[in-house]
């Protein structure tokens, strides 16, 4: 089946009782037990498994042509899952652009039970030079935030293929709608619900979804099962509700981020624009390979500097100011204050989650605000 198709029916089925056509929602926490001591159909608790969240794992599963997905109450919380099913010892690759919540997460949170490298990883030498006997898991995150780089992830999995070790990739920029990492190779992928999957600023969420049914996945549904960190039957059942339009809202997104680029790109205040989609970004022959759309975030840099990037945020009237990504209204933010002193992102540096408001609305209100 193709995506439209299963982001409609792959999270859902008939009520055999009631017949409703949208799956009910089940809040009961606990499941009764038969006469024999067996469940009607596996359930016994809800911090191992809910109706709703087996409809959204099954959903998530099946877009990013994975065999089983995993469902927790936010993207750090599938990624602390992740670090949580390694081997203490073990170490860890990851790219120096990673999404700051999890670099954090590791520096603060597993300093001491696991050893970490934020390298270059798009330069095979660097990688190369930094695997180890006890590297064990090489985590890259593809477009990247906020400088929007793109890395092999073929190329990646080939040098990990030599080594033994596994690949997980965020692909909380692209969704499997533009990118699918486990049919380039990738073991595991990982994706902030919280963004594109839910898609109306309006609910947290975080997933996992796995190539094979390995011990190691064993291992991140154990974490998943005693760790807790289990999004509500209620935010899976909202999940299940947006997916059904991911596919038609990723078209909308991407198209709008395209012509914003271009605009952007030919504007005199700006000195560079960072979107995958364009011909002049580095990675562009990379990204065409890759992804089948170039996603809906983008980044810009002013000429007149930070300054100037102030200026122009506060003058944008249907940009809203504020962080995250994904939802259908537009977003812009000075990442760098964000992302706190350690930040290696410039302070001229804009970034914009393009929205689904009409593109010629939005090419207004920046060229207003450029002015
Ligand atoms: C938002 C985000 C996360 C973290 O997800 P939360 O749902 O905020 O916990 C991880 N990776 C990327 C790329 C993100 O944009």
């Amino acid at each position: 089946m193709k995506t439209e198709t299963i982001a409609i029916h792959a999270g859902n089925h008939t009520d055999e009782t009631t017949g409703a056509v949208v799956q009910p929602i089940i809040l009961s926490t606990t499941f009764e037990r038969m006469e024999d001591g067996s469940f009607r159909e596996g359930y016994i608790y809800s911090r191992a498994a809910n109706p709703n969240r087996t409809s959204l794992e099954n959903v998530l599963a099946k877009l990013e042509g994975g065999v089983e997905a995993a469902a927790f109450s936010s993207g750090n919380a599938a990624g602390m899952s992740v670090f949580q099913s390694l081997k203490p010892g073990t170490h860890i690759i990851a790219p120096d652009d990673m999404y700051h919540g999890l670099r954090n997460q590791l520096k603060i949170l597993f300093a001491g039970i696991l050893e970490f490298d934020f390298i270059d990883i798009d330069n095979t030498e660097v990688l190369k030079a930094h695997i180890k006997p006890n590297t064990g898991l090489i985590w890259i995150e593809t477009p990247s935030n906020p400088l929007l780089k793109v890395t092999d992830i073929k190329k990646i999995v080939a040098v990990a293929k030599q080594h033994n070790i596994k690949v997980a990739c965020d692909n909380t920029f692209a969704t499997p709608i533009c990118q699918q990492p486990l049919a380039l190779g990738a073991d595991l992928v990982m994706h902030s619900t919280t963004k594109y999957f839910g898609g109306h600023s309006d609910l947290m969420g975080g997933a996992l979804i796995t190539a094979d049914n390995s011990d190691w996945w064993q291992k991140i549904r154990e974490v998943q099962t005693y760790g807790g960190a289990i999004p509500s039957p209620m935010d899976c059942y909202y999940l299940v509700r947006s997916i059904k339009t991911l596919p038609y809202r990723m078209r909308g997104h991407v198209h709008n981020a395209q012509l914003l680029a271009e605009y952007l790109n030919k504007h005199p205040k700006v000195e560079q624009v960072l979107y995958p989609g364009l011909p002049s970004h580095p990675n562009h022959d990379i990204a065409k390979q890759q992804m089948t759309g170039f996603g809906g975030v983008l980044s810009f840099c002013l000429k007149d500097g930070p300054d100037e990037a102030t200026r122009v945020i506060n003058r944008l009237q249907l940009f809203t100011k504020a962080t995250s990504l994904g939802g259908v209204e537009s977003l812009i933010e000075h990442r760098a204050t964000m992302e706190g002193p350690d930040t290696k992102t410039p302070f001229n540096l804009l970034r914009i989650s393009v929205g689904l408001e009409h593109i010629d609305d939005l090419i207004a209100d920046l060229e207003q605000a450029l002015l």
